[in-house]
């Protein structure tokens, strides 16, 4: 029988930690790999790995699920196994897309335009990087309230109000989404984006949900719990005004 070191070790489990993409919370969990291995009629090896998470906080247990394509090299002169190679093929199994949780507070338009974005990131960078595009219009025409038709426009009359770090990202992600919004003038010019690249554009996406949106709602609450607390200080103290007349 060929010896079968590596696979006989699996499932693999190892503790890490790990951010849920179900409820956003962290925590430390097991990340178990199962190894699935078999032949196709050319005697090519392959082996599917699969791999799955669940999520450790109460109320969420999520599993998510990636799966990957193995190429398992075998040795003809020891007729030992060594470790396999990548195929370069993987998938995200579960959930359906790398999309984070976004806050309700968000318009919906501006969220299924960020979902469909990390949706489709893999299988069309470029249809990715044209809805991340959609997305931050909307995030500028919501958050800032400026409508001025043309994104570029619209990029420009934010200039003062974000750093201008953020402000170069920003125009760049436009720049990269143009390539898919708009046909080249000339049409046999071919400029493809990266699925690196629109995650990119996801991701500053992602930074603008949490320094726009996420940060101004949890400014308001805080300041809200400040006052309504001085309120309760203020009303107390007018009562014991009342009951007290000596004073
Ligand atoms: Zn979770």
């Amino acid at each position: 029988m060929t010896p079968n070191f590596i696979l006989s070790q699996y499932p693999i489990s190892r503790s890490i930690s790990y951010t849920c993409p179900f409820c956003n919370r962290g925590g430390l969990t097991t990340y178990v790999t199962h190894r699935t291995p078999f032949k196709s009629v050319t005697n090519e090896r392959k082996i599917l790995e699969v791999a799955v998470v669940e999520c450790p906080n109460p109320g969420c247990h999520e599993f998510a699920i990636r799966a990957k394509l193995l190429r398992q090299k075998k040795s003809r002169s020891d007729r030992t196994q060594h470790e396999p190679t990548e195929t370069g093929e993987s998938w995200v199994l579960r959930p359906r897309s790398t999309a984070k949780q976004v806050p309700n507070y968000v318009p919906e338009a501006i969220r299924r335009d960020y979902e469909e974005a990390c949706l489709i990131r893999d299988l069309s960078p470029k249809a990715s990087a044209t809805l991340s595009r959609r997305c931050l219009q909307g995030m500028i025409r919501d958050f800032h309230d400026v409508k001025k038709g043309r994104l570029i426009d619209e990029i420009n009359a934010i200039k003062e109000k974000v750093d201008p770090i953020t402000w170069n990202a920003i125009d760049g992600l436009r720049t990269i989404g143009n390539i898919g919004a708009h046909m080249e003038k000339d049409v046999n010019l071919l400029i493809d984006v990266e699925a690196n690249e629109a995650q990119l554009l996801i991701s500053l996406n992602e930074y603008l949900f949490k320094e726009w949106y996420i940060h101004r709602q949890e400014r308001t609450q805080m300041m809200k719990a400040i006052s309504t607390a001085a309120q309760t200080k203020k009303e107390a103290k007018n009562g014991g005004l009342k009951q007290s007349p000596s004073t």
